[in-house]
């Protein structure tokens, strides 16, 4: 495993601040749905699935679920408890929220003609049915007009969740994407019985996953801070062209079989050879920059209404609020760390160049001055502010990039090499990468004759 970083794990990376962890990037997951297979194998082997009881519910680790409380959402000048921004609307538009629920409700238990889960996860297991295909063809904001859904705080809630998972807008993101983080999972209140849809998260982020999966890996097997610059596929060899970043030596490597796991956009740069369609399949990608920072503070800020929780969500704010680091330590500690998330989701472009140019106290001073609508004390607390740039944090799922003709040519392997990353799905998360992961591995096992019973039985099922 060649890994361009000084450290493993991509953007799921961890970092420490005075000898506290830190996540970077990825910080939490859920409990997997049922049909989840190579998730739950995964996460048993890393030890966070423990078992399962007499209705095949998974058991986790209790010290990795989310502590309470959980989230609140800082509107109308207070903090309220939960991610509820209804509380005191209008009839008319509670009356739009119960439609839309009762929606998300029928697409969680939607079951195509195939005998698949409407909206499954991986996304490759979910149905085929044409009525879905359509929904990845027009943008979320399309979906909940065609519904004559029209309410302000609604749009608002499916917006946030979408800038959170996908770093999309609603009128960007494709409606099958945005139904997705609704219906994959089992949110709704009523179904809460039937099988947990848990948040998990650790002090580290999803970095606590990285470093189990890296606790099997010895020195020879990995090497940090390499960059591969050049990757020629053939039929039965890749051959790699590498270059130490720190002392800029150059190196070749010849495989037998090979994974390419960099985001796709690199591509393009570093792999030669590939057919003009799938380059432009590739090429046709768009990424959002996101922007994260630790804010130490010497003790938690003020605010008024609900108190402090795990995830502080800003109404109204580009922003999606901050996450605090040491939620998971033992109760009644102070949290002193807020890990700020700002997606960049217009104009991404022009948004990735001024991430890179602007400088750190021009995102210090907007940073501050969005925290300070909520905590009117912030200066006074802040010590130290740091910032992580992710120019290309995650792939958006605009409409055609799940179902479109490009999705398939994304995953498809080139001679002796294969294609991993969430970017060949196209949904930027943990368990895409997880899926895309295995079926490259199990690809490649296969090249070399070697390959046993796949983890990837969703694929077959249906
Ligand atoms: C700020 C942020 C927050 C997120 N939050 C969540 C979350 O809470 N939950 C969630 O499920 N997902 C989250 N995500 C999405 C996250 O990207 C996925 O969960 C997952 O980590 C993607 O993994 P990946 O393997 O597809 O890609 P990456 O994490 O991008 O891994 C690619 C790896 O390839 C390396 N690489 C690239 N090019 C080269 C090269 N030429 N040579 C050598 N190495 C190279 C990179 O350094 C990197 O380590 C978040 C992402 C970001 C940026």
């Amino acid at each position: 495993m060649l890994e361009l970083g000084e450290e493993l794990g991509g953007t799921a990376l961890a970092g420490s601040l005075q000898g506290r962890p830190v996540p970077w990037g990825a910080h939490y997951i859920n409990v997997p749905p049922a049909e989840a297979d190579c998730v739950h194998a995964l996460l048993q082997d890393l030890r966070v699935i423990t078992g399962y009881d007499a209705a095949g519910r998974p058991q986790v680790v209790p010290a990795y679920l989310v502590r309470w409380p959980h989230e609140r959402l800082f509107i109308e000048g207070e903090w309220v408890e939960e991610l509820d921004p209804f509380a005191g609307a209008p009839a008319g538009e509670v009356e739009v929220l119960r439609q839309f629920e009762d929606q998300m409700l029928r697409w969680t238990l939607y079951q195509g003609r195939d005998g698949r889960r409407g909206f499954a996860m991986p996304l490759r297991y979910s149905s085929r049915d044409s009525i879905l295909r359509e929904l990845d063809q027009l943008t979320m904001l399309q979906y909940l007009r065609s519904k004559n859904w029209n309410s302000p705080r609604l749009d608002w809630l499916v917006d946030y969740a979408c800038r959170d998972d996908y770093g999309t807008p609603l009128d960007q993101v494709s409606a099958w994407a945005g139904i997705h983080y609704h219906a994959c999972r089992f949110y709704d209140r009523r179904l809460r019985d039937q099988y947990p849809a848990d948040t998990l998260t650790w002090p580290e982020g999803n970095g606590f996953l990285v470093r189990r999966l890296a606790e099997r890996l010895a020195p020879p097997q990995w090497r940090s801070n390499t960059a591969v610059v050049r990757v020629e596929p053939a039929a039965g060899a890749v051959w790699l062209g590498c270059m130490d970043t720190r002392s800029g030596e150059l190196f070749s490597l010849r495989a037998k079989s090979a994974v390419y796991a960099g985001k796709l956009h690199t591509v393009p740069l570093v792999v030669q050879g590939l057919p003009a369609p799938q380059l432009q399949a590739i090429a046709s990608l768009s990424y959002c920059p996101w922007l994260v920072a630790a804010v130490q503070v010497s003790r938690l800020p003020q605010g008024k209404g609900a108190a402090p929780a795990w995830d502080n969500v800003l109404y109204a704010s580009p922003s999606l609020g901050y996450v605090a680091a040491d939620h998971q330590r033992p109760p009644g500690n102070n949290s002193r760390v807020l890990m700020y998330h700002l997606p960049l989701v217009r104009q991404v472009a022009r948004a990735r160049r001024e991430l890179l140019e602007q400088d750190h106290a021009f995102w210090a001073g907007q940073i501050l001055a969005d925290l300070r609508q909520a905590h009117p004390d912030i200066e006074e607390v802040v010590e130290r502010l740091d910032l992580y740039r992710w120019g290309h944090a995650m792939v958006q799922p605009l409409p055609g990039v799940i179902w479109g003709e490009g999705s398939r040519l994304r995953a498809q392997a080139c001679g002796a090499l294969s294609f991993a990353t969430c970017d060949t799905t196209g949904l930027p998360l943990f368990e895409e990468a997880c899926f895309a992961g295995i079926r490259a591995a199990e690809e490649c096992l296969e090249r070399l004759g070697t390959g046993g019973e796949t983890l990837l039985k969703g694929l077959a099922d249906g």
